[in-house]
């Protein structure tokens, strides 16, 4: 199955009410666990990556993109590649490079008038390539734990819904992070969503709404926020803390003189597993009825 946009990944989450899954990866093992998870699943996935480094070689990330996007055109559901956090136009030009069909410029942290000419740029760019863009309005700050994490805890400025408005009719962006309260990484404490705030924003929009940050959530708040208009959610510091829990404690238990198998199975499980979870948790829906329908 082809790679398909942000935009087109979405098509129906908007009127159905529900979220697509979009899961940070980092290494092949646990690519696999997160698209397996969705293909049998039969969901719609969105594959990010970013620029957190794993391997300290300056061709392991254009090796593993290229080995990413070759994967999910031979996917069985339909993926969308995704840009987490572009921080500048030449990162997203870099993305389109390696196959991405969306990218996300984050210019939240500049004055609004910088925000919209960079995320103008990058869309004029992204557009000319048939690529979607998401850009950001407000800011989703970073717990400490985070791995975008700048030390020191930084809050989130909630968005306001008059300036999501005006920002998406300026840039024309085709998705938009919004700030209703929750930050990047793991909670010292449970955070307070502002459902009324994404209520507000729904109303006055009508494309992809992006929840950034919901590591931690329970299943009761992704309900929410599903409910209030949601349709895509990242999600990266709870999969990987989990993935590397379950990892270190198949290491301890494998006797002297093993191969690593079980230690790359339980990465893989623990990303199939844990994707699985979080897409029923937000209520996305089947690409097909299960089994009902003649395939081939
Ligand atoms: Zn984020």
């Amino acid at each position: 199955m082809a790679l398909v946009t942000l935009r087109e990944i979405t098509k129906y989450a908007i009127p159905e009410k529900y979220a697509v899954a979009a899961v940070t990866v980092f290494d092949p093992m646990f690519a696999e666990g997160v698209l397996c998870a969705a293909e049998d699943m039969r969901t719609p996935i969105i594959m990010m990556f970013g620029n957190t480094k794993v391997v300290n070689r300056p061709d392991y990330y254009p090796n593993f993109y290229n080995y990413l996007a070759n994967r999910c055109r031979h996917s069985s559901v339909p993926v969308c590649l995704h840009l987490d956090h572009g921080p500048s136009y030449e990162a997203c030009a870099c993305a389109l490079r390696v196959g991405a069909t969306s990218v996300m410029i984050d210019g939240s942290m500049l004055p609004y008038e910088e925000n919209v000419a960079v995320t103008r740029k990058v869309i004029e760019m992204a557009h000319a390539c048939g690529v979607d863009v998401e850009a950001e309005i407000g800011h989703v700050g970073a717990n400490t734990t985070s791995h975008e994490a700048l030390g020191t805890d930084d809050h989130s400025i909630y968005t306001e819904p008059f300036m999501a408005q005006k920002f998406a009719e300026d840039t024309d962006c085709d998705a938009l992070a919004v700030a209703i309260g929750t930050a990047h990484g793991l909670y010292k404490e449970r955070p307070v969503l502002n459902l009324d705030v994404l209520k507000e924003i729904r109303k006055e929009l009508d494309i992809p709404l992006v929840l950034h940050g919901a590591s931690g959530l329970g299943e009761e708040d992704f309900s929410k926020v599903v409910e209030g208009g949601i349709n895509k959610i990242n999600i990266c510091t709870a999969l990987v803390v989990k993935t590397a829990k379950n990892m270190l404690s198949t290491a301890q238990n494998l006797p002297e003189n093993s191969p690593h198998f079980p230690i790359a199975a339980a990465n893989f499980q623990t990303a199939y597993e844990e994707t699985k979870k979080h897409i029923r948790w937000f209520k996305t829906k089947q690409i097909l009825p299960p089994m009902t329908e003649k395939r081939y």
